[in-house]
């Protein structure tokens, strides 16, 4: 408490930014219970903030007639500093940034840095009224209201003031302060302020007697006369029109990222981009809706295991998609009848739409921000090179993985979302670039988009898989995040361009022509006897075994069949603890294609042709296995690959297998 009073002492002034944040928060709370059920608001109707002073108390108190609180919510809510988070909160306040305060949710103790006392009355439904007293924050009492319940509903903090901030006790300084604090809040806040006025008194009856015989004009003017009275009355000191429902005209830029501070607790940054519209039609509904220039660091961690952020309250976590979650904003329906069953069909169909078109208008935006098509059509090449440089600096943090797991969540958004994705390719592994960027760039009459996904950029640039498509000129896309392969999958093509994953599936080369054909099904039938042979030798594993199109300086690959897990998923799957007993047969049999114009294959065909001895038939295996692991798979028995591969190393050396192991 100490070390918060000292690192604020020149910001004293925030308490009551707090205390009004705080009784708007309660106001808010019962609105919204009352929309489900009116009756909850009895007799107090109205939702408002009355601060008083009292100047010769020196105190100042702020009252609502928000929710409340019962006795044991004064206990635990205002009861105690050493709330979890407040260790961090008191090491970043040491740096005094009042910001923070409020994020970590101990604002309240702000009262402590102008009250050497601090009193808070309240009343909730559910409970008697209580007061809560503390001195310096050090020790609290909760007990019973003496005078009962003369709140009827909600709260009333007063702040018993310091020699050192008896400011507060005048006029002035609290309006300033409300004014300055209040802009966004929805609920009219009073303060009662003193003013002479000038009142008209009569004069005493025999006066008025004597001059009976005057004309009537004169008789009332002569009948009374003027005294100066003190009187106190409540003045609304902010415009609580909310933001939202004011004309965009009216709202200046400034205005709109100083509301985006306010609903966002966030520190300082300013958005990255909002829109605010009204939506007529089906529902009517307004919305301002801001897209923060990051998502939250830890937004993809553990994805599927967190809640998705809340709009205004839980009854709106299903309008956002969860790859939307960190988007922040206000919807605002008069539509909604929130006080029937939610389930009801009429409802989530309004829910659907509002849904809808706000996702329509978030995309808008995120589109905005990673088209480069606004430019002058004027300008130069360098000139337009410059601007899609800047433009693609000038995007949201981490719209790549957004837009993925977008891809693989919203069905109905996922071309327009597959476009804002960006992928490492072949052609540039240290720069992104786009699925249209791809198809510029692609060989006239290619009908496919081809990717490889694996553990890193840099192993699959070097994947035999790859070498053949790359020296005749075609780009890959190369996925290194877990997510990527699943966004492809859910996408299947682009603009009418197949995804192709060359790390599946029989590899059929781009420009085939009958030539080609020939030629390829006169090496089939020379190599039948190694392929017949090996498929069989293998079959526990191995579906087919072919002869490669692709393949440059290898004698092997493996790939997957086209419904088998890919080298990356069947590794992906691994890491995850539930199968890593499954067996090799869960993730289907793999496909070997031979390299025809290796010597090695070659003079496999030969041995299997002359018949195939045991020595033969080890080095199928171990060949066999060592390509797995070029193709990003694993062997699945790593010691009989490695005693294989000791038995061919020492024949090739010529020792006897039995002494190959010597005391020297
Ligand atoms: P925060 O508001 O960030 O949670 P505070 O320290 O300001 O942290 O307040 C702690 C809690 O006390 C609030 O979350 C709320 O439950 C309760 N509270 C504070 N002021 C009021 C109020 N005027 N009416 C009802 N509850 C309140």
């Amino acid at each position: 408490m100490d070390i918060l009073i000292n690192s604020l002492y020149t910001q004293k002034e925030i308490f009551l930014r707090e205390l009004i944040s705080n009784a708007a928060d309660a106001l808010d709370k019962i609105r919204f219970l009352s929309v489900k059920n009116p009756e909850i608001l009895g007799d107090k109707t109205e939702l408002a903030i009355r601060i008083e002073i009292n100047t010769e108390e020196k105190s100042v108190s702020v009252t609502d007639s928000g929710i409340g609180m019962s006795k044991n919510d004064l206990i635990s809510n205002l009861g105690t500093i050493a709330k979890s988070g407040t260790t961090q909160f008191i090491e970043a306040i040491k740096g005094g940034n009042v910001n923070l305060i409020g994020q970590f949710g101990v604002g309240f103790y702000s009262c402590f840095l102008a009250g050497q006392k601090v009193t808070v009355a309240s009343k909730n439904t559910d409970d008697d009224q209580y007061i809560w007293e503390s001195q310096a924050a050090h020790s609290f009492a909760v007990s019973k209201d003496p005078r009962g319940n003369t709140l009827g509903r909600g709260t009333q903090v007063t702040i018993h003031l310091k020699q050192d901030a008896v400011e507060f006790a005048e006029e002035s300084t609290i309006k300033e302060l409300i004014k300055k604090y209040s802009e966004f809040i929805n609920f009219p806040i009073y303060l009662k302020v003193t003013r002479e006025v000038s009142k008209q008194v009569e004069e005493e009856p025999e006066q008025q007697q004597d001059q009976q015989e005057n004309t009537d004009d004169d008789e009332v003017k002569k009948a009374t006369k003027t005294i100066k009275e003190k009187v106190s009355e409540w003045v609304q000191i902010n415009e609580n029109k909310a933001i939202w429902l004011r004309p965009k005209e009216e709202i200046s830029d400034d205005d709109y990222k100083k509301f985006y501070k306010v609903l966002s607790k966030n520190s300082g940054e300013d958005p990255f981009n909002w829109v605010h519209f009204k939506a007529e039609g089906e529902v009517e509904f307004t919305s301002l809706i801001y897209i923060p220039k990051r998502a939250p660091s830890d937004m993809f961690d553990n994805y599927y295991g967190k809640q998705t952020t809340i709009l205004i309250s839980e009854e709106f976590e299903d309008i956002l998609p969860r790859y939307l979650s960190f988007v922040k904003g206000v919807i605002d329906s008069d539509e909604l009848p929130l006080n029937v069953n939610r389930e009801t069909l009429q409802q989530l169909k309004m829910l659907k739409v509002i849904s809808r078109k706000i996702v329509k208008k978030i995309l808008e935006l995120f589109q905005d921000a990673a088209s480069y098509d606004d430019e002058d059509e004027e300008d130069t090449e360098e000139e337009q090179q410059r601007l899609k440089d800047e433009k693609r600096k000038k995007k949201i943090d981490d719209m790549e993985r957004i837009s993925n797991w977008g891809v693989i969540e919203d069905s109905s958004n996922r071309q327009k979302l597959a476009e804002l994705t960006r992928w490492y390719s072949s052609k540039n592994a240290t720069e992104l670039t786009s699925f249209d960027d791809y198809i510029e760039r692609a060989k006239p009459g290619q009908d496919s988009i081809y990717y490889l996904a694996g553990e890193n950029k840099e192993q699959l640039l070097s994947s035999p898989i790859i070498q053949g498509l790359l020296k005749k000129g075609y780009e890959v896309l190369l996925l290194e995040d877990p997510v990527d392969e699943f966004t492809f999958q859910h996408l299947n093509e682009y603009k009418q361009k197949k995804l192709t994953n060359v790390g599946k599936g029989d590899f059929k080369q781009p420009e085939d022509n009958d030539e080609q054909r020939k030629k390829q099904k006169a090496l089939k039938k020379v190599f039948q006897p190694l392929t017949d042979w090996w498929r069989k030798l293998l079959s526990e594993n191995v579906d087919s075994v072919i002869i490669s199109q692709r393949l440059i300086d290898d004698p092997i690959i493996v790939v997957s069949s086209e419904s088998g897990y890919s080298a990356n998923m069947e590794r992906i799957s691994k890491a995850q603890a539930y199968s890593s007993k499954a067996g090799s047969q869960q993730f289907g049999k793999k496909i070997v294609e031979i390299n025809p114009n290796h010597q090695a294959i070659q003079e496999l065909l030969q041995r299997v042709k002359d018949d195939p001895d045991q020595e033969t038939e080890e080095m199928a295996k171990v060949l066999y296995e060592a390509a797995l692991v070029n193709s990003g798979y694993s062997i699945p028995n790593p010691e009989k690959f490695a005693s294989r591969f000791y038995k061919l190393f020492n024949s090739a050396l010529g020792i006897d297998r039995r002494c190959s192991s010597q005391r020297i």
